[in-house]
């Protein structure tokens, strides 16, 4: 098992990494709840693998806890969920010496997270994510909230964890296209952190079974260990959590221009950090051979997300309609070299066109080649 201590100005709390952390969890517990109430909030298929034997375990332990299960799906993490929860939490008089617990994916920590940031003005709160998305990104970095009609995560608030557990003892039932959309934010990672989690991935990868926990561990401590060193110079995303966002200015626009639901998130980053790479080596042509092997363990996970046909300039259009919206200028994450990330912004059209027409056309080929 790996500690990873996030030290805030504030506030500092670990994040463990392993499998079964059972007794970890147990322990922390004890330090964070003392004689006071558990309120204990899990999605609903996560709760259907593993909510009644965590109930014993605690039960066992004399923890006083309840649970509330929350509706699997991106959609729970709305007003009206929220509102449930909040009623939940008054009827049932929550005081603010009691804990909340999330255990779930993203959407169940983000919007439990900001119930506890909320309610009373503050509830303590821990994480237990359960997807591979949250252990290396949705439960790290303390980013709560809900989504609004006019957007996803408009609504929320930074509210720091008393502690993370990423127990990769969730992984295996994860459903594949989850698993891959969460190996999707790992290969971010890779690229921001550079040569040696390249090569711990490649061994990953070369193993042939993405469920090889063994090899998997490792990464996931990485991922978790670069986010929190971000976080913790930059919490409030002002300038260097942005290099988080490497891949994403074209993946928002290709899930935009697919329509939410076709390709998950994670896999509409995979598609945009191969036109990152690309875009990469047109504006450092000289440093574009050091970027080689990483553009190749892109091309490895392209076979991985299933094919929908795009349109370059649908893409470019809701790329621009996006910085429109936000008054920006269009800004983008590239690399150098793997490890060392920039921010790239008056970028010539002609070439992130060229770029992202170049990865939807290797996008197409690697998925016919498929089959
Ligand atoms: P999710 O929470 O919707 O979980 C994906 C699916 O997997 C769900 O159907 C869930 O029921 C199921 N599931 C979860 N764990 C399982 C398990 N162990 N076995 C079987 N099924 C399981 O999705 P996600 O990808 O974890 O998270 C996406 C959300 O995270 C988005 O709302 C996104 O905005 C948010 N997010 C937040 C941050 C942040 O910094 N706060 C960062 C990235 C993403």
């Amino acid at each position: 098992m790996k500690r990873i201590n996030v030290r805030l100005a504030y506030h500092s709390y670990p994040i463990l990494v392993g499998t079964d952390l059972d007794s970890q969890l147990k322990g922390l517990l004890k330090i964070h709840l003392g004689s006071n109430r558990l309120f204990l909030f899990f999605d609903s298929a996560v709760y259907a693998l593993y909510g009644q034997k965590l109930e014993k375990t605690l039960a066992g332990n004399k923890v006083n806890h309840v649970s509330f299960v929350i509706p699997s799906g991106e959609t729970s993490k709305s007003h009206s969920t929220l509102q449930k929860i909040y009623d939940y939490l008054l009827t049932e008089k929550i005081s603010r010496t009691d804990f909340i617990l999330a255990v779930g994916g993203g959407v169940a920590t983000d919007l439990v997270g900001y119930a506890a940031a909320t309610v009373l003005r503050g509830v303590k709160w821990g994480a237990v994510p359960t997807t591979l998305l949250g252990l290396v990104d949705a439960a790290i970095g303390g980013k709560t909230g809900i989504n609004h009609a006019r957007g996803k995560n408009l609504i929320g608030a930074f509210w720091q964890p008393s502690f993370v557990i990423c127990d990769l003892k969730f992984l295996p039932t994860l459903p594949k296209r989850e698993f891959v959309a969460g190996l999707g934010e790992v290969l971010k990672y890779s690229g921001l952190a550079g040569p040696k989690m390249n090569s711990m991935l490649q061994d990953y990868l070369k193993s042939g079974n993405l469920l090889n926990l063994n090899k998997l561990q490792p990464l996931v401590q990485m991922c978790a260990e670069f986010k929190v060193k971000i976080v913790m110079a930059d919490e409030k995303e002002s300038d260097k959590r942005m290099f988080l966002n490497f891949g994403h200015t074209f993946a928002h626009a290709i899930e935009k221009t697919l329509g939410y639901g076709k390709l998950l998130h994670g896999e509409a980053v995979i598609l945009g950090l191969s036109a990152a790479v690309k875009l990469s080596k047109k504006v450092k042509p000289l440093f574009a051979a050091s970027l080689d092997i990483y553009e190749n363990q892109v091309i490895q996970f392209l076979e991985f997300v299933r094919y929908y046909p795009l349109q370059t300039e649908n893409v470019l259009n809701n790329m621009k309609i996006d910085k429109k919206r936000a008054g920006q200028i269009q800004k983008f994450v590239l690399l150098e070299r793997p490890g060392k990330p920039f921010i790239a912004s008056g970028l010539k059209q002609t070439t992130v066109r060229e770029s992202l027409k170049e990865c939807l056309t290797l996008y197409k080929e690697v998925c016919e080649n498929n089959g």
